[in-house]
């Protein structure tokens, strides 16, 4: 979908931003351009939608060189976010969600409703953000809008700048996630750039990690991760690789303990002869709906006082959804200083997650990557020596 074949950059004063430049991008996939700064990422990217043009090489987008391409035409079809989203400030949400499909000029009524669309699909309800102005929203909520304004004209390329550099870290991870759900319904080839590693390995389905003006490893968060191919890049990776696995690894059912449960509603020693019979030093507590009300430890439920459990349970905030990464999971327990969490699905109760559990399901990740590069090691001999 998007082809560099040998492109330079060479400002003019005698800066080179990029380097003999060649790699290719599938339709429907997301790389990461990701590298300290001043290293060339913006520099590429601009050269996409002809912001800026190339010294030298060729740049082909759908099979044409852009280079014959008329700039106007050519940024219709690529949607541009920016880490300074630039909404017009004195226009609504709504207004500034349209503003190319009115470009465009599709019909008010048309592109109101296109707008409208997109909010609700980058979680913002039209109804109450819509009438708003720039400045009545968050930094997450502006992003947000900027995002969904790329896309309004439903453009195949979408070009992203840090867009989420500015804004905290909960945050950013919020609106990481958004974009993955996101991504995953649209499917639009996107280049993305960062200069944090650990946000281009959670969105990335291929990573450029770039030197100067260079690219040093172009492959797979597992691989890039787990065969960083020069020492630049396992330098740029960091030692700490283990860790950063752990917010591209998702909360699988297989990874859950499943304790004993109760309900708030049981008699106080029907839960004590549970736990004892279980072996176990606590239970989960569910409400009559089976949704998490929290937990009763073996002292509660065997103290030979009378009633329910509710009358004894306490309250259980640490949990996750499914899918959740391994990161969160940890970085909740360590919020609410919990031995294990609560793993839902919807409102379901599915399981609880613990410290041994986890390390387990890092382990299995692991496991898995050195597997896969393993097969692609097979592959590629098989290639070179056919
Ligand atoms: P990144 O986005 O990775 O931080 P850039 O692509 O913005 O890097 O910049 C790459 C290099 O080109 C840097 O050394 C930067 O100083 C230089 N550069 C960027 N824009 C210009 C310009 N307009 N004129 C001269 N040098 C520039
Ligand atoms: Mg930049």
């Amino acid at each position: 979908m998007i082809r560099f074949e040998h492109v330079t950059k060479r400002y003019a004063d005698g800066t080179t931003a990029v380097d003999d430049l060649s790699f290719e991008v599938a339709e429907g996939e997301l790389v990461t351009l990701v590298g300290p700064s001043g290293c060339g990422k913006t520099t590429t990217m601009k050269m996409v939608n002809r912001l800026i043009e190339p010294s030298s090489g060729r740049i082909f987008l759908d099979g044409a060189d852009i280079a014959g391409v008329d700039p106007v035409q050519l940024r219709r079809r690529i949607g541009y976010v920016i880490q300074q989203v630039g909404l017009f400030p004195h226009r609504t949400v709504l207004e500034n969600t349209a503003t190319v499909p009115h470009l465009l000029g599709w019909q008010r009524r048309k592109a109101r409703d296109r707008a409208a669309e997109l909010l609700e699909l980058v979680g913002l309800d039209p109804s109450v953000h819509g009438s708003r102005y720039p400045d009545q929203l968050s930094g997450g909520q502006r992003q947000r809008v900027g995002v969904a304004r790329a896309l309004a004209a439903d453009p195949p390329v979408l070009l992203m700048d840090e867009p989420f550099g500015a804004v905290d870290p909960v945050v950013r991870e919020h609106l990481q996630n958004e974009f993955l759900r996101l991504q995953s319904q649209v499917r639009k080839t996107v280049l993305f750039v960062t200069h944090d590693i650990e946000e281009a390995v959670r969105l990335g389905d291929r990573i450029a990690v770039y030197g100067h003006g260079k690219i040093e490893q172009f492959a797979p968060p597992a691989a890039v991760l787990g065969a960083p191919a020069t020492p630049y890049v396992a330098d740029f990776v960091g030692a700490d690789r283990g860790l950063k696995r752990l917010s591209v690894t998702a909360i699988e059912q297989g990874d859950l303990e499943q304790p004993p449960v109760v309900r708030l509603d049981d008699p106080l020693e029907k839960a004590a002869d549970r736990l004892t019979a279980e072996g176990s030093r606590w239970a989960v507590v569910l409400d009559d709906s089976g949704g998490l009300h929290g937990w009763i430890p073996l002292e509660s439920a065997a103290s030979g006082a009378s009633g329910t459990v509710g009358e004894h349970a306490r309250r259980m905030e640490a949990w996750l959804p499914l899918g959740s990464s391994l990161k969160q999971a940890f970085s909740t327990m360590l919020q609410h200083d919990a031995g294990w969490i609560a793993v839902l699905e919807g409102d379901r109760f599915l399981g609880v997650l613990t410290p041994a559990r986890l390390h387990e399901a890092l382990r299995r990740s692991i496991d898995a990557d050195a597997q896969e590069i393993a097969r692609e090691d097979v592959d590629l001999d098989t290639v070179a020596g056919a």
